[in-house]
């Protein structure tokens, strides 16, 4: 493309003014191309995002001032490097131009090790926080547990602040530009001011996390809801099919879920979509606090089945981390394991089948340990659900595997980064 040089020695200024709601969805859409096909060639993008070649020109000029974008560095590649993807078509992925002019060098997101942004994670869950460093593409560069022991729920923000602030500068040695840190945790968030209005099991309630976050770390702070941000980080970086309408089923210690449709992640009323701890799982009798019986999350949390295990006698005490003992104790022999992590993978199938039902999505993401660690248990869930011919198979893992929840929180910041870049451009 004649006269798209990468910096312009005169060029007019490209920040949107606020409001600019089209340049916005313009520099989403440059973003979001060069994320799925990148490295690519500029010449590529327009047909990519439908826009003009003068708006596309506009936008990778403003995103590579930004540092978002970046110029492929070695304009020589075999083919077989390139992200060549659907409507790709020739010429997408490093290539050189035509005729006498410069190369074409190609075009992706800024992940390198000398200057590419960073995204912070934090996950707080009950036993421990998890703190992450992730790049533009989702993939995790340093991550550290936090074990909450002995602190109280009331210090927590205060201890995690200081945590996590010196987590983030001893794994950025290269000082690469930190974007702000993206937290995510279960209970009720309302991500608009950062707000957890009702988490139980630490006892908060209508805690400003965000903003106290924020003040303490000197950065943006982004919050959601943990099930939303692996919607979040399965629609940025998962499988293709999930921008279009994507539902994830959240089972840990407490179950939850979220419903993504062409790229946006339902909030609801108040952000207090997902609560499917009351889910009436068929075929279940097990007693629930709420009063009845063979609700999911009676049925089928980590706690519950840790439980079971030492009830059964397969491990000796509660631990935090029973699900990974179970499938450490199934791999090495122990049939009494393997029973009892199928049976909790059914009763997770059978919740899911009416899932799938109700929201009909494109993919159903299960995060269950179990099953993200070892496909026979996917594949527990998978036929417990029926997922099986209608539509092929549906249900998967989280795309980034036991490195979910770092990735998630993660993207719990750069979702709305790649939804309106033109905010740092
Ligand atoms: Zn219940």
């Amino acid at each position: 493309m004649i006269g798209t040089t990468p910096h312009p020695p005169r060029s007019p200024p490209v920040s949107p003014t606020p409001g600019d709601s089209r340049a916005a969805a313009n520099a989403a859409s440059v973003l979001r191309a060069v994320l799925t096909h990148g490295p690519l060639a500029r010449s590529d993008l327009p047909k990519l995002c439908g826009l003009s070649p003068a708006a596309v020109s506009r936008q990778t000029t403003a995103l590579l001032r930004a540092g978002l974008l970046h110029e492929h560095p070695e304009p020589e590649q075999p083919p077989a490097a390139t992200g060549t993807g659907p409507g790709g078509g020739p010429g997408t992925g490093p290539t050189t131009g035509p005729g006498p002019g410069r190369p074409r060098i190609p075009l992706d997101l800024h992940t390198g090790p000398l200057g590419g942004p960073l995204a912070a994670g934090l996950h707080i869950g009950v036993p421990a926080s998890t703190f992450s460093l992730v790049d533009l593409r989702g993939r995790v560069l340093a991550r550290r547990a936090f074990p909450h022991a002995g602190r109280s729920p009331g210090s927590l923000p205060a201890d995690i602040a200081a945590e996590l602030g010196r987590f983030l500068q001893v794994s950025n040695p290269a000082g690469r530009p930190l974007l702000g840190v993206g937290a995510a945790l279960g209970g009720w968030v309302r991500p608009a001011d950062g707000t957890v209005v009702r988490h139980d099991a630490l006892g908060w309630r209508d805690l400003p996390l965000g903003p106290e976050l924020s003040d303490r770390l000197g950065l943006p702070v982004s919050v959601d809801n943990h099930a939303r941000a692996v919607a979040h980080a399965e629609i940025l970086f998962g499988r293709p099919e999930a921008r279009s309408s994507l539902l994830h089923l959240f089972i840990g210690n407490v179950v939850d879920a979220a419903f993504g449709i062409e790229g946006t992640v339902h909030q609801g009323p108040g952000a207090a979509a997902g609560d499917v701890a009351h889910l009436p799982v068929p075929g279940s009798q097990t007693p629930c606090a709420c009063g009845r019986t063979g609700c999911l999350q009676a049925s089928a949390s980590d706690g519950v089945l840790g439980a079971e295990a030492v009830r059964r006698g397969i491990i000796p005490e509660p631990a935090d981390n029973a699900v990974s003992l179970l499938v450490d104790a199934a791999a090495t022999g122990d049939p009494r394991a393997d029973r009892l992590l199928r049976e909790r993978a059914r009763t997770v199938g059978r919740a899911a089948a009416l899932l799938l039902d109700v929201f009909n999505p494109a993919v159903m993401v299960v995060a269950e340990l179990a099953g993200i660690l070892h496909d026979g248990y996917l594949d527990e869930i998978r036929d417990a659900a029926g997922d099986q011919d209608r539509y092929g198979r549906r249900i998967v893992a989280p795309q980034a595997g036991p490195a979910v929840l770092p990735v998630a929180s993660a993207s719990v910041l750069l979702a709305p980064l790649f939804r309106d870049p033109s905010r740092l451009t």
